[in-house]
């Protein structure tokens, strides 16, 4: 089939690349000209495993191109996936001034049937304003239709999640557009949800929505086990393998970041509110989550006693392991909490180093490896739990700290061993 994909983020750009891989024609369009360039050069903006391949692979196949002609993309493709962002505004609503603006390009260029399909996630009933933007400023009377198939790709592991989905989630309101979207995902031999848009909808920011629940839940937890001196990873271990609950997601630490769940909370809890039904609950989520950042800092003034010109060494800085992003990342919050109390930093994170200097300039300073982020530091804390911090060499680290004082962000270490070796530690519900 033929593809445009609007917006070619992480979601366009992965999305992309790997319909074009089951041998679609796809052209991935963004308003951002230097992206493009950067695209049509096999320079990949982000870091996501094995992307870069696939894009050179399908580029070379002719079935994957760049392009900032949006008009043209729109021309060329029989379905238009729109992928752009969905930011939070001041009041916590989502900001879908992006989704308009596509729409009425889309509308303007129609010459045939498309199917427009959102793909960005976005509140419930925002395919009514799309098909009216459609209807408004449609110049032809080409017939559409509109489906929501939202992404529940996880960055680090977004080909993987795209490839070999749990489910795809489709809402159409005509046979027509059923028939397309069944037909793309054929290939991937999965169990495909069918309901109406307004259901695809409301699909996606229940399930962050729960998901996020779930974390906030074991950090409170992690907060009785601190209280009563216990370990909340055994207490995870203990309910969560009871398989309606389920051990994932059941990790205590520092909070949950990134471009999804605090962002879809917070529009998740603005529309409910709207519609007559303030989702109360959620907001004990976000409350939870700030929590927890607070909790990191107040850990290690614990063990530090005074911040100002104690040094830290941070370990980890994306919002999770094996990507380069830090939007919402607990860690940037955390360091500049830090910052506030009189705190010097020093970080090191295996990809996410670049993303940060453009964050946080020279407020801190920027490190070669683990090892350089603790030397002369009165506490390394661990904010990201890529694999390399778990392959330590405890006694050479031992040698360049000031003091041999840890914070385990992320519950990835034995508090016991870690005593046992000479270091003060202190994890998230640990006792
Ligand atoms: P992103 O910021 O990485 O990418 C969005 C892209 O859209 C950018 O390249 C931007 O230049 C482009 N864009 C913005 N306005 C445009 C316009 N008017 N015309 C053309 N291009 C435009 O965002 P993302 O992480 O890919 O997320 C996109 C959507 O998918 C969001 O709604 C997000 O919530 C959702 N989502 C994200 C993830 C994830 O893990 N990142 C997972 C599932 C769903």
């Amino acid at each position: 089939m033929k593809l445009a994909i609007i917006g070619t983020g992480y979601v366009g750009l992965v999305t992309g690349t790997c319909f074009a891989d089951l041998g679609n024609e796809v052209v991935c369009a963004d308003n951002d000209e230097k992206k493009i360039e950067s695209l049509n050069n096999d320079d990949i903006p982000i870091y996501e495993p094995g992307l870069e391949e696939l894009v050179r692979k399908n580029r070379r196949n002719n079935r994957l191109s760049f392009t900032a002609d949006i008009k043209e993309a729109v021309k060329a493709a029989e379905v238009i996936f729109i992928c752009v962002g969905t930011p939070p505004r001041e009041d916590g609503s989502a900001d879908l001034t992006g989704i308009e603006k596509v729409s009425r390009v889309i509308a303007e260029n129609m010459d045939s049937y498309k199917l427009i399909v959102e793909k960005s996630t976005v509140p419930v009933e925002t395919n009514r304003w799309v098909k009216d933007t459609i209807n408004m400023f449609g110049k032809n009377s080409n017939k559409f239709d509109i489906a929501s198939n939202p992404e529940f790709l996880r960055e680090s592991t977004a080909i993987e999640d795209f490839m070999n989905p749990d489910r795809v989630v489709i809402g159409v309101e005509s046979e027509k557009a059923e028939k397309i979207l069944r037909e793309l995902y054929e290939p991937l031999r999965t169990k495909i949800v069918v309901t109406n848009i307004k259901g695809a909808e409301l699909i996606k920011h229940a399930s962050n929505s729960f998901l996020a629940t779930k974390i906030s839940f074991i950090n409170a937890i992690s907060n009785i086990c601190d209280k009563v001196g216990t370990d909340v990873n055994a207490v995870a271990e203990g309910i969560g393998l009871d398989p309606r609950i389920n051990r994932r997601f059941l990790g205590a630490g520092i909070g949950f970041g990134g471009s999804c769940f605090p962002k879809d909370l917070k529009a998740f809890i603005h529309i409910s509110e709207r519609l007559g039904y303030p989702f109360d609950m959620l907001k004990e989520v976000q409350k939870i989550n700030e929590m927890q950042k607070e909790l990191a800092v107040s850990k290690i003034t614990d063990m530090l006693w005074n911040l100002p010109d104690k040094i830290i060494g941070i370990w980890g800085l994306a919002f999770k392991p094996n990507t380069d992003d830090i939007r919402s990342a607990p860690s940037i919050d955390i360091i500049r909490r830090l910052i506030a109390a009189g705190a010097k930093i020093k970080a090191f994170d295996p990809a996410a180093m670049e993303k940060t200097r453009a964050e946080l300039g020279d407020r801190i300073i920027y490190c070669k490896d683990a090892y350089d982020a603790a030397r002369d530091a009165d506490c390394v804390a661990l904010m990201t739990e890529w694999n390399e911090f778990k392959e330590i060499d405890w006694q050479r680290l031992k040698s360049v700290m000031r003091q041999p004082v840890i914070l385990d962000g992320r519950n990835i270490y034995d508090p016991e061993k870690m005593k046992d070796m000479g270091f003060r530690y202190a994890g998230i519900g640990r006792g």
